[in-house]
């Protein structure tokens, strides 16, 4: 039996207790996680202007989730109730097929020096691209330090775009995101683009479509384990096809669909003190790729499997940014088993897949608010002022009432604490 059975009913400590037996943590990760350490006062200072303070969030733990052959536990960073215990059932259900496979097509980030005031768009780009042996090592001559570490700029492309004549640059980041390195990459080779271009350059900047640091995640679920009846696996496998036919054709359905997938990437992307806006940003573009807004994921039927595939681009980092600066980020990476780039883009891209997967689930069965409001209650409970030993109770109570919303869970403590 998994040492981790059971793990949603231990306490705190007894989870932290198990985690380091089962995933060999280094002792200062043990220190942050059972001190509850967070972002100290003066880096936080550093980190944003006029600050006031810090602000936290649960930070939670999927415990087995099976990626590629390998077990990894993931850290999730999230305010709503029911993300983390529906991605763990997911990775359950989808562990006993085998779990998630990944594949990176590439892995450049993209940024754009954007020509206008162009007298000869044609000539103009017929110029540059002569000239891209010089600009690429002009822009490596901006950040020679990536260029150390076996990165840099790797291919130019132009493209005349109504009054515009663009210059898209393609850089190997290596571990990085690449937002500062590209930035100053393309402040590098923009004076000479005006110079051979006769234009002028309106704005240098990464690009947060990264439509060249794509990853697909896939599974493929045996319909039998879908329930316990043959034929409500069956029922259930079809109508996940179904839901997944549904976002791609309904923008309104695509637009939850997605929200669905990014409850579990946001929970990693945030753990690992990663830009979640670039990730959503470039998510979401690639969702309209053909000029319609679909659904990010596909889930359609092979005999007896479902299967699961999604591809997104996944502009991920393990350093640079904050990344170094938050304790809690640092006990994040040691969680996961310290995993390079790929990884993690690989397994972010699969627990939005996991995630989705058990929202699907629960909407053609259940229906989600049964265990979403279930979790609810208890937030309810306490946001009605009830300690911790009243909240269980309320909550309790709570999923017996008809309206469970905040009105009710006041009334119910007054009754409780018999006012
Ligand atoms: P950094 O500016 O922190 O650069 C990463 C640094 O990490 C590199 O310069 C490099 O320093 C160091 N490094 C150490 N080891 C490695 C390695 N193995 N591979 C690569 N770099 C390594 O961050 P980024 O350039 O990645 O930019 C990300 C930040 O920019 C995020 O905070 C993001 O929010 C922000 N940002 C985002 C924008 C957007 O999305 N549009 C725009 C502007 C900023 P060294 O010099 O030693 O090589």
């Amino acid at each position: 039996m998994s040492r981790f059975s059971g793990f949603y009913k231990k306490t705190r400590q007894e989870r932290i207790d198990i985690l380091n037996q089962e995933r060999m943590l280094q002792a200062k990760t043990v220190e942050i996680l059972r001190k509850n350490q967070n972002l100290p006062e003066n880096i936080a200072g550093k980190m944003a202007e006029n600050h006031l303070g810090t602000f936290c969030l649960p930070f939670s733990v999927v415990p087995e989730f099976l990626l590629d052959g390998q077990e990894y536990s993931l850290p999730m960073v999230t305010e709503e109730p029911s993300v983390v215990a529906a991605c763990s059932f997911g990775a359950k259900i989808i562990g006993r097929s085998g779990g998630f496979t990944s594949d990176i097509q590439n892995r450049l980030m993209i940024g754009q020096v954007a020509l206008y005031n162009v007298a000869e768009p044609q000539v103009a780009q017929k110029n540059i691209e002569h000239e891209t042996a010089t600009i690429l090592s002009l822009a490596n001559q901006a950040h020679p330090s990536i260029v150390k570490r076996g990165g840099g700029a790797r291919t130019l492309r132009t493209e005349i775009k109504d009054q515009f004549l663009i210059v898209y640059l393609s850089v190997d980041v290596k571990e990085a995101m690449g937002a500062n390195i590209l930035n100053t990459m393309l402040e590098g080779i923009k004076d000479y683009l005006e110079e051979i271009s006769r234009g002028k350059a309106l704005m240098a900047i990464l690009s947060n479509y990264a439509s060249e640091s794509l990853v697909t995640a896939r599974c493929r679920i045996t319909i039998s384990s879908l329930a316990t009846s043959a034929a409500l696996a069956q029922e259930t496998a079809e109508k996940i096809a179904l839901a997944s036919q549904l976002a791609q054709i309904d923008t309104y359905r695509a637009t939850t669909h997605n929200k669905g997938i990014f409850n579990g990437i946001d929970g990693l992307v945030v753990a690992t003190g990663n830009d979640w806006r670039a990730v959503e940003a470039g998510a979401h573009a690639y969702a309209a790729r053909d000029g319609h807004y679909r659904g990010l994921s596909t889930w359609t039927i092979d005999r007896e499997e479902l299967l699961g595939q999604m591809t997104l681009p996944m502009p991920i980092a393990t350093v640079g940014g904050s990344i170094g600066l938050n304790p809690k980020v640092q006990a994040a990476f040691d969680i996961l088993g310290q995993p390079k780039a790929r990884t993690l883009a690989s397994l972010i891209v699969a627990v939005g897949l996991c995630q989705n997967f058990a929202a699907l689930r629960a909407l053609v069965t259940t229906g989600i608010q049964a265990g979403h409001m279930k979790l609810q209650a208890k937030s309810l409970a306490i946001l009605a002022g009830a300690t911790e030993s009243e909240a269980d109770i309320i909550a309790q109570q709570l999923r017996k009432e008809q309206h469970t919303n905040l009105e009710t869970a006041k009334q119910l403590l007054a009754t409780l604490r018999g006012n």
